[in-house]
């Protein structure tokens, strides 16, 4: 359908719904971003997914996509601007709906170390970068005690770009849905090393149910890359003595990262 033909049936419903009972409801409050369908791109695997230009903004669309894994190989060929760009524009779930922002992600291409966490909470979605509340804040401090900062050798990004509402965890649709812009990050960015925090990142990046008091610690492989999951800060900052074993994993983390330099 046009783009013109689906306004022309917006105005119509809205001007029914203003005008039917003699007041104006909120239903129609917000006016969505029309395309056309010819504009939507179909990726080779049959996934669809918008094109069209969104803001960075969580301003009601017509149309959220369904979209799964499957753009990873045409992303893969993208710069990482190139691709942190097409992340901004994404409305392939009910998250976009909801942000105020998107966050792809922040750090240096090729680090030494990619860190993974869940999705933004609310310092992140107001301001369009990962982990700077006050799990962040633990967070900068704990790789700053094993010689890593996101200045420097660092890239730090999310399983889903988009905030969770009431920062619920992400819905296994909503992560199937941004995997591919993980995916694709990775591909671009080459780390040497990845550092899951918490359950829900590890357990997306190996496709295994991992038990986070059992397994934190323990190296995993994500295509040759050495990964260890360990305790999100949320978890450090409810639980103190938590702090302890996620010290050790770090040191062993250390570790790993300083045989890899060498060779
Ligand atoms: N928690 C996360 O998992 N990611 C963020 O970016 C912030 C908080």
């Amino acid at each position: 359908m046009k783009k013109e033909e689906k306004e022309i049936i917006y105005t119509l419903l809205k001007t029914a719904d203003a005008y039917e009972c003699g007041y104006k409801r909120e239903k129609f409050a917000g006016e969505p971003l029309f395309v056309d369908d010819e504009m939507v791109e179909c990726p080779q695997s049959g996934n669809i997914e918008s094109t069209a230009e969104h803001s960075n903004t969580g301003s009601p669309e017509l149309s959220i996509q369904p979209s799964a894994n499957s753009t990873a190989g045409t992303d893969k060929g993208l710069s990482l601007d190139e691709l942190n760009a097409k992340i901004l524009r994404c409305t392939r779930c009910g998250l976009a709906r909801t942000r105020n922002n998107v966050v792809p992600g922040m750090g240096v291409e090729n680090p030494d170390v990619l860190v993974i966490g869940e999705g933004p909470g609310h310092d992140e979605d107001m301001q369009g970068l990962p982990f700077v509340g006050k799990a962040g804040i633990l967070l900068d401090r704990m790789l700053a005690a094993i010689g890593l900062d996101r200045k420097s050798n660092c890239y730090i990004a999310n399983i889903v770009k988009c905030r969770p509402p009431e920062n619920r965890n992400p819905m296994p649709d909503e992560q199937a849905a941004c995997f591919s812009f993980l995916e694709a990050q990775i591909h671009i960015l080459k780390p040497k090393m990845i550092l899951c925090m918490g359950k829900i990142a590890i357990e997306k990046i190996t496709g295994q149910n991992i038990s986070i008091n059992a397994q934190h610690g323990e190296f995993f492989e994500y295509n040759g890359i050495p990964v260890m999951p360990t305790y999100h800060p949320s978890a450090l900052l409810r639980n103190e003595e938590l702090k302890r074993p996620a010290w050790e994993d770090l040191k062993k983390f250390k570790r790993r990262l300083d045989e890899i330099k060498a060779n």
